[in-house]
């Protein structure tokens, strides 16, 4: 295509066009039907058709989420371009592929020390157990685990032997690690069990989860890292049930933030995509100054009445999506409008992008004021301005401007609510910002798998950010939570603040 002047967009309108001859309309149609073609092109690049990243194309596979990517195509025909597959989710199961050689243990695992285990009480007749009672070895398994040092950390080999004691009633009791809940999913060969019979020690646990969920590092990675520094061996398997399991502990204390959330004065909600598997799913965040609970599901109202419940009476922070909506006292956040202002003032429409300008003007002013906590007259002089700029657009003839000053009308309450509430903030950048982390290993890992996956991951994410919050140490609490989940016991609730 010979390189031409470009053409500027925001000079047309149906008086323009219709002023042109013939010939320049023609000449005109041509550019512009050129200029599509190559935004049609452009706008489906990627990675398999272009130098583009693979982290750049979409994670759904070209699924529901993005319509418009495969269909009307007629343009790219017309530039004599196929039209190209949506990248698809690989089908393949995830581990070890049938007929693919196994992978074991090398060298055995050496004790430093012996812990063992003996029933406390007969079973047959409740005496408690004495050492000098007659007593043979039942079983026995290695469990490596973290172990504090005055300075750092080192992973200690040891073997726990477990007992059996014949009671003087003649009954013999058997001691056994212990067990936690079953986690089932369907179709899995292995069900999810947490048992204290297992190779990785709660503080390991907690500390493969935090590498996986704090540190974004990929499974494989963490073996690395665990073999190259810590001359720890385990499989992409064990870690991975690892952090299902530490996700499984994490899952009760979540119960206990809802509680505390919904006691909170103002809440800050946002939500954003999340694949699982290829699917569209939503992660919600709703969180106060001091606890944060996350949750992955559809983007239907009952995923945040799950979090906050009905009875709320608090302070909601969030954007404009309809799902906020129903609750009474509200503040809707002003980064988006803003943001919306800055794209009309982008525009091509020139009134439009004038009212864009107006808005970015007036609201960062509101925002600006409110902070300086400027006296009641010259706050009303602000919103009278604003008000008025979208009563002035209610009806423009640029759909966006319309759409705008619309929805800043009809939630007008909403938006000014900090005006007359000085505890609440103007935005909702506390919630975007606790999802940011997620945002980036959405990146990293192109989301969870299945249900457990994604329940685990969001109440690792809740516990470390609510800890993050009251000052607590996350990693400690979780070790402990995983413990005590090995017997079957329910993790404790998070302590207040620090
Ligand atoms: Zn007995």
């Amino acid at each position: 295509m010979p390189k031409q002047p470009p053409v500027d967009l925001s000079a047309m309108d149906r008086a323009f066009f219709e002023q042109l001859d013939p010939a320049a309309r023609l000449e005109l149609l041509c550019r512009l039907h050129a200029m599509t073609v190559e935004l049609a092109e452009r706008l489906a690049q990627n990675s398999s058709n272009s130098s583009k990243p693979p982290s750049s194309d979409g994670p759904f596979g070209g699924g529901p989420s993005k319509p418009e990517s495969g269909q009307n195509l007629g343009p790219k025909a017309a530039a004599g371009t196929k039209p190209s597959a949506p990248p698809s989710f690989p089908t393949r199961k995830p581990g070890k592929q049938p007929g693919a050689k196994g992978k074991w243990r090398c060298e055995a695992l050496v004790a430093e020390r012996t812990e063992n285990h003996y029933p406390a009480r007969c079973d047959a007749c409740g005496t408690p157990l004495e050492l000098w009672h007659e007593t043979k070895g039942n079983s026995g398994h290695f469990v490596l685990d973290l172990e504090p040092l005055p300075s750092g950390l080192r992973v200690a080999c040891v073997l726990h032997l477990y007992h059996v004691v014949r009671c003087p009633c003649g009954a013999e009791t058997t001691e056994r690690p212990g067990k936690g809940l079953v986690s089932a999913v369907e179709g899995r060969k292995r069900d999810l069990q947490p048992s204290e019979a297992s190779l990785i020690g709660p503080a390991l646990a907690s500390f493969i989860a935090a590498l996986a969920v704090r540190y974004r590092l990929s499974r494989a990675k963490i073996v690395e890292l665990l073999s190259t520094w810590l001359h720890v061996r385990l499989s992409v398997g064990s870690i991975d049930r690892c952090i299902r399991e530490v996700g499984l502990a994490c899952e009760p204390i979540v119960e206990g933030l809802i509680e505390d959330l919904r006691l909170c004065g103002i809440i800050n909600a946002d939500e954003t995509p999340w694949p699982q598997r290829g699917h569209l799913r939503w992660l919600w965040v709703a969180l106060s100054s001091t606890t944060a609970v996350f949750k992955i599901g559809s983007r239907k109202a009952e995923e945040i009445r799950d979090l906050i419940g009905d009875a709320f009476l608090g302070w909601l922070v969030s954007d404009g999506y309809g799902v906020y909506r129903s609750y009474k006292h509200r503040q809707r956040c002003l980064a988006h409008l803003i943001r919306k202002g800055i794209a009309l003032s982008d525009g091509y429409d020139h009134d439009a992008s004038r009212f864009g300008e107006w808005l970015v003007r007036e609201l960062r002013g509101l925002i600006h004021a409110v902070a300086q906590e400027d006296d009641a007259g010259a706050l009303n002089l602000i919103l009278a301005r604003l008000k008025r700029a979208c009563l002035l657009n209610n009806d423009a003839d640029a759909t966006k401007a319309r759409a705008v000053a619309r929805e800043i009308l009809n939630d007008w309450d909403a938006i000014i609510a900090f005006v007359t509430n000085k505890e609440l903030p103007p935005t909702n950048n506390d919630a975007e910002s606790a999802l940011r982390h997620a945002v980036i290993a959405r990146r990293i890992s192109f989301g969870t798998r299945n249900d457990e996956g994604s329940r685990a991951y969001a109440a690792i994410l809740s516990v470390i950010e609510t800890c993050r919050r009251r000052k607590l140490d996350a990693w400690d609490f979780i070790a402990k939570a995983v413990h005590v989940a090995r017997r079957g016991v329910i993790p404790t609730r998070l302590p207040a603040m620090a």
